[in-house]
């Protein structure tokens, strides 16, 4: 079969690979315990639950506006000002099914053939995906163990050029649970202006942050907000991964586009599934802060876990759910010891690799699970 080269690079994500070859497993039955999939294990919180059932009840079913219904793009608006401290109108939201559309369809909004994007890696597998996609060149930026997994400044600076038409950050980090840290921020920012480029920044980590601390946004710094695209949604924060629902905050005009994307593939976004992100917003949120609170005890509990291992050193991660430690000293590769350990011990973890080159030698665990 002759398939178009768009679509030649694209691989399957390794979480879903490994979880498979778990399912397998188990299908045998042989217990797993899994470490593999970043999915919030609670239940979607009720009153968000029962804000979706009542939309379904009234015969909230049918098609609405492609970039979403106004009152849930007004109630965007409206916390990212309060949140994240940036001026938003709701014509600068574009809501889609799950995060992910407002990762790629703004990449294909403005991303032609031959630009160059520069990217994090180890990072989200459909950053490259999308990049490729579009016709663009991915360039991998290394994220620096040493500084807590934010960006290689000094890699940065070799590989920004000219032709580079975006820098992807994503902060919290999938799958470092790095945060990048403001004075790093400033230093992109200046960048990205002297090289006049956009920044994608990938927030969907940001409500999942510990020991009080807040993941700041490049969006906020002056000048910033005009050549920014903000990626957020509820499946993390609101464990609603299955629901499908996600936002991007960008420029009127580009939004624009990417509600043209949006109706000519996706239509629009399932009404009910918005009705529930309406109640997730504006509804009470200590749900949202006590499961932060249990992660970051699950967090603590299992960065010390891993550094009494011999031949294993673990940074504590400052968001998201996921540890990313350094397995370099055991002489195996990611690889190899994933397989050993869902072998040997029936534990399903994902090999740094698979989040691109830099990460060998590293294994990713969620603690979501
Ligand atoms: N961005 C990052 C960094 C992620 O880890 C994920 C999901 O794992 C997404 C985006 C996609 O989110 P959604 O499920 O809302 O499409």
């Amino acid at each position: 079969m002759t398939l178009a080269s768009r679509t030649k690079y694209l691989r399957p994500e390794g979480a879903y690979q490994v979880l498979g070859r778990a399912r397998e497993f188990e299908a045998m039955g042989r217990e797993i315990v899994h470490l593999e999939i970043g999915q919030p294990d609670f239940e979607t919180f009720p009153n968000i639950g029962l804000a979706g059932i009542r939309g379904i009840s009234l015969g909230h079913t049918r098609y609405t506006p492609p970039a979403g219904l106004p009152e849930l793009r007004a109630v965007i608006a409206e916390d990212a000002e309060k949140r994240r401290g940036i001026n938003v109108s709701p014509e600068m939201v574009v809501v889609s099914p799950g995060a992910k559309p407002n990762l790629f369809f703004p990449t294909l909004a403005l991303i032609e053939p031959g630009d160059e994007v520069l990217y994090p890696d180890p990072g989200f597998p459909t950053y490259e995906a999308m990049i490729q996609v579009a016709g663009g060149v991915p360039l991998a930026v290394p994220l620096c163990e040493e500084k807590n997994f934010s960006f290689d400044l000094e890699a940065l600076r070799r590989l920004i050029s000219p032709k580079t038409r975006m820098i992807i950050l994503n902060s919290p980090s999938n799958p470092t649970g790095g945060v990048i840290p403001m004075e790093d921020l400033i230093q992109i920012a200046e960048l990205a202006q002297e090289y006049d480029c956009w920044v994608m920044s990938d927030e969907i980590y940001a409500r999942i942050v510990y020991d009080g601390r807040t993941a700041p946004t490049i969006a906020a710094l002056p000048g910033m907000l005009e050549r920014t695209i903000i990626v957020d949604g509820f499946s993390k924060t609101y464990a609603m991964t299955g629901w499908r629902l996600g936002y991007g905050i960008m420029p009127v005009e580009l939004a624009q586009r990417v509600g043209l994307l949006l109706t000519h593939s996706i239509g629009s976004t399932a009404q009910f599934t918005q009705d529930a992100g309406i109640e997730a917003l504006t509804g009470p949120q200590d749900m949202a802060s006590a499961v932060v609170t249990e992660y970051q005890q699950r967090r603590d509990v299992i960065v010390a876990g891993l550094n009494a291992i011999p031949g294993v050193s673990c940074q504590k991660p400052q968001g998201a759910f996921y540890v990313f430690p350094n397995i370099s000293a055991t002489g195996l590769s990611a690889n190899q010891l994933v397989e050993r350990i869902l072998d040997e011990a029936g534990v399903a973890l994902l090999p740094g690799s698979s989040f691109g080159k830099y990460g060998e030698g590293y294994l990713r665990l969620s603690y979501a699970n």
